[in-house]
């Protein structure tokens, strides 16, 4: 409510001015009504019934163009204090007013397509957003905002058009965006069981943006359904070019394609080449697993024991006691007490924009809303 306050200052200041500037052209010596509005205003005002204060001061303020940028930044604060409802009337009421110029009209629909935005109604927005495409003074902003309703209304084709649009006008390249864009359209066509579509499109997805690892996961997917593990396992090891940390979040498609190629020694390799530089514990317990069924729990415990030396951690030593335990030590079971009572990590995710967290992989932040900003927490 402070901020309303304040901003009804200068709408009192603007109301009061504009009603003595009234009442002395108008040389009438007894107050007018404009004059006992005023003083209501204030009246409600000073006793704190700001929402009734709030309704006299806008009755009272001539919409003109003077006064017009007094209303749009009250219905700013509106819309960002979640008073969306408030908002869309006050600009409704000015938009109706016939004395406001081209241009007045125009700032008033942006705000109210901004109001329609924030109170969901999509629709209506895009209608208004659809119209100031067309003036070259709110271009930029109405295209920012028919891509950000296509993307919520997941119509990927007219995102992608508008994306494209924006880069075109306010040339600002958003290579991650349009990836993700392509790889959204590419699934809808997999799903629909049309997979030269989506191939097209998963193609310009990692022409846009070669270093984009959701291209290859969905890729690889793709290929496995058809029980092509030869190519899906191809796809799949480009993303430790792309990047390693998405590895260990993929890691057991990696290794099901191994074992439905029958390659378990290449298996073994692989993760006794990735564990070295990697300090996951998914792949480090995915090592231990290849290790004991390929080389035995001697070996694995070894093996443990000389990582959590190199580096001490509550879930290597989790992992210690898993694989001690195969070999019946009596110090397992005590141990495993103690470890139950920490707390146990698994794999989460950040925005590297934002800090949102989460648990579950989004390739769209659903927290500040861009894509391929999320990245696996190393755990
Ligand atoms: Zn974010």
């Amino acid at each position: 409510m402070v901020e309303i306050v304040i901003m009804l200052l200068p709408v009192a200041a603007a109301s009061g001015w504009y009603v003595a500037s009234r009442h002395y052209k108008s040389k009438i010596k007894k107050p007018s009504n404009e004059y006992k509005g005023y003083f209501k205003g204030l009246n409600y005002l000073l006793n704190e019934q700001h929402e009734k204060a709030i309704d006299v001061f806008i009755d009272l303020l001539e919409v003109d163009d003077e006064t017009i940028e007094t209303h749009l930044a009250l219905g700013t604060l509106f819309r960002q204090r979640g008073e969306v409802e408030k908002a869309i009337r006050l600009h409704q009421n000015l938009i109706a007013r016939p004395q406001i110029s081209h241009e007045t009209r125009e700032n008033i629909l942006n705000e109210l397509g901004l109001d329609y935005m924030r109170a969901g109604l999509l629709d209506r927005a895009e209608s208004i957003f659809l119209e100031l495409e067309k003036k070259s003074s709110h271009q930029v902003n109405a295209v920012r905002q028919l891509l950000s309703i296509f993307q919520q209304e997941k119509e990927w084709l007219k995102a992608i058009d508008y994306a494209t649009k924006l880069e075109s006008i306010d040339l600002y390249k958003q290579p991650l965006l349009l990836s993700h864009l392509h790889c959204e359209v590419a699934l809808s066509h997999i799903s629909d069981d049309d997979s030269s579509i989506a191939k097209s499109h998963l193609r310009k997805a990692l022409k846009i943006d070669p270093m984009c690892v959701r291209v290859n996961i969905i890729s690889a997917e793709v290929a496995m359904l058809k029980g092509e593990h030869k190519q899906a396992l191809k796809l799949l090891l480009k993303i430790m070019d792309q990047d390693i940390r998405f590895v260990p979040v993929f890691i057991d498609l990696i290794l099901n394609c191994f074992d439905q190629l029958g390659k378990p020694k290449q298996k073994f390799d692989f993760l006794a080449e990735l564990q070295v530089d990697n300090e996951s514990t998914i792949v480090i317990s995915r090592f231990i697993d290849v290790l004991l069924e390929q080389k035995g729990a001697r070996e694995a415990s070894v093996f443990m024991h000389e990582k959590l030396l190199q580096h001490p951690s509550k879930n290597y030593l989790k992992l210690y006691v898993d694989v001690d335990n195969e070999s019946g030590d009596m110090e397992s079971d005590f141990l495993r007490g103690i470890i139950k009572q920490l707390e146990s990590e698994t794999q989460s995710f950040q925005c590297k924009q934002c800090g949102f967290t989460s648990v579950d992989l989004n390739w769209c932040c659903p927290s500040c809303k861009d894509w391929g900003v999320i990245e696996p927490i190393l755990v």
